[in-house]
């Protein structure tokens, strides 16, 4: 069964103190400060992500979250600086998303636990040079261009979509089913045109 990991309960009830869109901020300053920023956004604020997706659960407030976790992101934004290198950030997000299955083309669920690694740069150039000389590396950081305050909603919509599998399929896909659990059976029914003829006897 998918689901959100039950490890980091704590950690998404601490995202919890911020729920709504967060405002811009200087990832260069969060890093100077080693600082943090949390939170939780509704997934259908994330219009670029949920335009291919099926319907996500509607989430007004922190109260609207279920048990399962459906229609929330949960984020984490923490800055890190140290002597003799450029400042880095760290996003983690997590998010219980329905995707529709390639195959059997029915609802499924799917979990993006995923944690990035930001080597920040203050203009384009020096972080270009420095990509170039990383490339291949698969533990180097990404280079991102931070020369003022940044849209964190962006940042973490970006990471959700590129977690997204280009074709979504159940491991093993099920048999189609009634609403009530039960499989589908095929009722035999006497033909119409067999009824008619019993009408038409018996009015005789
Ligand atoms: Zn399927």
């Amino acid at each position: 069964m998918v689901g959100l990991p039950a490890s980091d309960e704590n950690w998404r009830a601490q995202c919890q103190v911020q729920f709504g869109m967060p405002p811009k901020t200087d990832l260069r300053r969060l890093a100077q400060h080693n600082g943090a920023v949390v939170g939780v956004i509704p997934v259908n604020r994330m219009t670029r992500l949920i335009q291919d997706l099926p319907g996500q659960p509607h989430i007004r407030e922190l109260a609207d979250i279920g048990a399962d976790g459906r229609g929330a992101v949960w984020y984490e934004f923490r800055g890190s600086s140290q002597q003799g290198r450029r400042p880095r950030v760290w996003l983690k997000v997590q998010a219980l998303l329905t995707l529709t299955c390639q195959r059997c083309l029915s609802d499924m669920l799917f979990l993006v636990n995923e944690t990035v690694q930001f080597e920040l740069f203050a203009d384009e150039n020096t972080a270009n040079a420095v990509e170039a000389v990383d490339e291949g590396d698969p533990d180097a950081p990404e280079p991102l261009v931070a020369d003022g305050p940044v849209d964190l909603v962006q940042m973490v919509e970006d990471q959700l979509i590129l977690a997204v599998p280009y074709v979504p399929k159940h491991h093993a896909c099920e048999p189609a089913k009634t609403s009530a659990g039960e499989p589908v059976e095929e009722v035999k029914r006497e033909s119409p045109f067999k009824v008619l003829e019993g009408l038409k006897r018996g009015s005789k």
